[in-house]
């Protein structure tokens, strides 16, 4: 069921109804009968003001090391700490 919003155009009283698509518009206003229309609600729809973009601010402070100069599969060197010769 479609929500319609209908604004007065002699009180700005403003309301919503919901209807279905075969009923018929409303025309007068129930505060002050007096003459509303249809308002379509594209206010959804709008973006506004900032912070919907976003600048370059998220940036890495700290510099990467380039990671090619430490191999992940680096040969560890053997340990030396048990000597087999007693
Ligand atoms: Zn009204």
């Amino acid at each position: 069921m479609p929500t319609y919003q209908y604004a007065c155009a002699d009180c700005g009283h403003q309301f919503e109804v919901f209807q279905s698509f075969s009923e018929a518009s409303l025309t007068t206003c129930p505060e002050c009968k007096g003459e509303v229309r249809k308002v379509y609600s594209a206010v959804g729809v709008v973006f506004k003001g900032s912070g919907f973009y976003k600048t370059d601010s998220v940036k890495s402070k700290t510099p990467e090391t380039p990671a090619a100069t430490t191999p992940a599969a680096a040969p560890a060197p053997a340990p030396s700490s048990a000597p087999s010769a007693e």
